[in-house]
């Protein structure tokens, strides 16, 4: 399987990080030896002074699909979850300064986080889902699915014209403002429509 992460898809996050907004979704690939086990902690990686927590509503794929039409889409996936792409910013600074590719800031090893599964039929509606952080118990960052520029179908749309999706593959659509650094000690803790989601501590 793989991780397709979204880049720059909530527009108070793209202010933040100065970037600039982008006509078409940013896409990069995390490898399945980026998901961190279940109940393990993450390990800040001694290449890194500045590890950044990214909160991000995440997708899983259930059917076979390339180049899929916008108004199929949502037959494609069937779980909504929450994930961290943990990003190594320091690296990332470095290597978008250089032109150079992100992998090394965005898909080393333990730099994905897959919260627990929620069938995608127990949401009222996929463009209204709340979201949030905390850390050390209080809250870094939230969002609402209406703040993507692109939503969940458009995005499996744009994906699936470059990489086809398989079964089991999952989507991270981005993370909202509020994006920060973590340190030795520190407990995330996720909470989707105001039910928690996922926990994780950092050593
Ligand atoms: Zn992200």
């Amino acid at each position: 399987m793989k991780i397709i992460c979204i880049g720059r898809n909530y527009e108070d996050h793209v202010s933040e990080l100065q970037n600039e907004r982008p006509d078409s979704p940013v896409i990069f690939i995390k490898p399945d030896s980026s998901i961190i086990l279940k109940n393990q902690p993450f390990f800040i990686p001694d290449y890194s002074n500045e590890i950044n927590y990214e909160i991000e509503v995440i997708l899983k794929i259930c059917k076979l699909g390339k180049s899929i039409e916008k108004k199929f889409a949502k037959t494609y996936y069937d779980k909504v979850g929450l994930g961290i792409d943990f990003t190594a910013r320091d690296l990332q600074f470095e290597l978008k300064s250089k032109g150079l590719p992100w992998e090394k800031a965005k898909a080393f090893d333990g730099s994905a986080l897959i919260g627990n599964w929620i069938n995608k039929t127990e949401f009222k509606n996929l463009n209204d889902i709340n979201f949030s952080m905390n850390k050390n118990g209080s809250l870094v960052q939230k969002g609402n699915t209406s703040q993507m520029m692109w939503n969940f179908d458009e995005l499996i749309s744009e994906i699936s014209k470059f990489f086809t999706l398989k079964i089991g593959d999952v989507i991270f659509t981005g993370t909202p403002a509020g994006v920060g650094k973590v340190n030795r000690g520190d407990k995330l803790e996720g909470f989707i429509n105001n039910n928690h989601n996922f926990k994780i501590n950092i050593k």
